[in-house]
């Protein structure tokens, strides 16, 4: 019995749970969310969730809903809600829906309050804060009742009224989920569900001062769009006792239909070199650290856009990682690796002079130019050839030139030969160090792709581009953010992350679209605001030693 799996996924404890679902008639389509909070840029680790959620529902024939969790009126801005939008687009593609918003389900969420008031399973407290805090107990210790527990409905309820016409000031009551103060749970110690908040909501204005908890209303969002599998991360796991608690109270009275949903935990991705909490993204965005949210040095996901990284880098990295029910930490170069192949797949070559050295061929006609037709990937000939000009002058890399060589290098030096790429072999002559020049002489009949081009054995071959036909540009060398495995702010932050060098291009660079290109010898790139990031080098420069 072979079922066909995602390569190197390891989901299955979730795809397990679904199967049977389906299997069982509970459902018959499933449907799946990510629910971001509209209070920073989307990160690494969100793609996590957003390419698992996105992708079940996907590979089941299911929907994935992209909804806002915006119930918490402070923090929450319309820049947000955008970019956020923009990653799920760029990651999921067309199967990202036009999003919805928890806010939309504000007017049920307080009937639903209203009616666990009447049912008798929620009570106005007036207790402060600090007295709620102190009675709630802690892990040894039960918790105490609320002298306000035993409150009627009937005064619950009109006080639960005057909450929301606004009759109090924030702090003077909340309103409490009555379960149980001695449970061992504590999320189930009488949870809040509804706080006085005198804030202007980013989509409802001044109609709420009242606004429901995060974990009040996260579980009725689910019910509401009819969520079958609402997966979270692993701190969530004792949460979910009282998101079954509250949903079924709910079913009982009615407002809700039956199967409800389902949580299912899994272990959040921790990655090495970076930050994943928007707490402290936005404080380097706030101090200054980076050029913005989308500073293609940062951990976000429109930051990676803008470095290079891809939908299908991704995709191919939250397979290798898998989906567990234990945290571990993921080391940053798994996912260099998967975009590194990636664009090894997809990256036309060019050819690209970071550190520019200039060399005269002495013995090439001064005014002439060849078009020299040049494979754009070596393995891949389906992705065609191009032009590229040769000529008298040609800029090199600083490093293929040594006045004397060390032992084994085989690149230019005074006497020696090697062949300028997809061109012609040259022997060095000299270097001219008044004119930081070196000079060479071509063999004309060692061309390649011609008969002659074995003719001469050389060891060396190294790039070029012509100096008159150059595309000078700006090329930001960008490098990890974090110089330590685990940061925890700025003062881990690598001084070397982005070095900005004028660099010499082929011509052809000049009209560069959006699409990643490999320079030979250097690394994937990117073209970006006038100039190009490096997305990836060729090689990884961080293994551990
Ligand atoms: P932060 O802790 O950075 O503020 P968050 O988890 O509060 O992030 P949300 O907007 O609440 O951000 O997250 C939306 C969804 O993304 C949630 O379902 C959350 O579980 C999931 N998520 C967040 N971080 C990760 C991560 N590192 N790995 C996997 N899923 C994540
Ligand atoms: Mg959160």
């Amino acid at each position: 019995m072979n079922k066909p799996q995602h390569p190197g996924s390891t989901s299955n404890f979730i795809r397990q749970v679904i199967e049977a679902d389906l299997a069982s008639g509970k459902h018959v389509k499933i449907r799946t969310r990510f629910p971001p909070e509209p209070n920073g840029y989307l990160h690494l680790g969100h793609s996590k969730s957003i390419l698992l959620n996105y992708g079940l529902a996907k590979e089941y024939g299911g929907l994935c809903n992209l909804r806002f969790d915006d119930t918490n009126p402070e923090k929450e801005e319309q820049e947000y809600v955008d970019s956020i939008v923009d990653s799920v687009k760029w990651l999921v593609g067309e199967q990202a829906a036009a999003p919805l918003y928890a806010s939309d389900y504000f007017d049920f969420m307080y009937q639903c309050a209203e009616h666990l008031v009447e049912s008798g399973n929620a009570y106005v407290d007036s207790q402060s804060a600090e007295e709620m805090k102190h009675n709630r107990g802690s892990f040894t210790q039960a918790g105490v009742d609320s002298p306000f527990r035993s409150r009627s409905t009937a005064e619950n309820l009109d006080l639960l009224k005057r909450m929301r016409a606004g009759e109090f000031p924030d702090g003077a009551h909340v309103l409490r989920a009555k379960i149980d103060m001695a449970s061992p749970n504590i999320n189930l110690r009488d949870p809040a569900l509804y706080r006085i908040k005198k804030e202007k909501h980013h989509r409802t204005g001044d109609k709420w001062c009242l606004y429901p908890m995060y974990t009040y209303a996260h579980p009725i969002e689910d019910a509401v769009e009819k969520i079958t599998h609402s997966l979270c991360t692993l701190e969530f796991e004792d949460q979910r006792p009282f998101y079954d608690w509250l949903l079924n109270k709910l079913a009982d009275g009615g407002l809700l239909e039956r199967p409800l949903p389902q949580q299912i935990e899994f272990a959040r991705l921790q990655l090495t070199h970076v930050l994943l909490s928007k707490r402290l993204l936005i404080k380097l965005v706030e101090e200054g650290h980076v050029d913005g949210w989308d500073d293609p040095r940062m951990p976000t996901l429109a930051g990676a856009r803008r470095r290079g990284y891809t939908p299908e880098g991704f995709r191919r990295f939250a397979e290798r990682v898998g989906v567990a029910k234990e945290n571990s930490w993921i080391d940053y170069s798994v996912l260099e690796d998967c975009m590194r192949e990636h664009l090894n797949e997809i990256a036309p070559r060019r050819m690209a002079v970071l550190d520019p050295l200039k060399v005269v061929v002495e013995n090439y006609p001064t005014d002439q130019t060849e078009e020299l037709l040049i494979p754009n990937h070596p393995q891949k000939p389906d992705m065609g050839k191009r032009p590229v000009p040769f000529s008298r002058e040609l800029w090199i890399e600083r490093d293929d030139y040594q006045d004397s060589p060390p032992k084994g290098y085989f690149r230019l030096f005074p006497g020696n030969k090697v062949r300028l790429r997809y061109a012609y072999v040259v022997e060095c002559v000299s270097y001219d160090k008044a004119a930081d020049t070196v000079r060479c002489r071509y063999l004309p009949e060692t061309r390649s792709g011609t008969p002659g081009s074995d003719s001469v054995k050389v060891k060396g071959n190294i790039h070029w581009v012509s100096v008159k036909h150059a595309h000078q540009a700006e090329v930001r060398l960008l490098d990890r953010l974090f110089k330590t495995e685990k940061p925890e702010g700025q003062d881990d932050l690598n001084p070397g992350s982005l070095k900005k060098i004028r660099a010499q291009l082929e011509s052809g660079l000049r009209e560069a679209g959006t699409e990643a290109v490999q320079f030979e010898r250097h690394g994937y790139f990117i073209a970006d605001r006038d100039g190009f990031n490096r997305t990836v080098t060729l090689r990884d420069s961080w293994q551990k030693t």
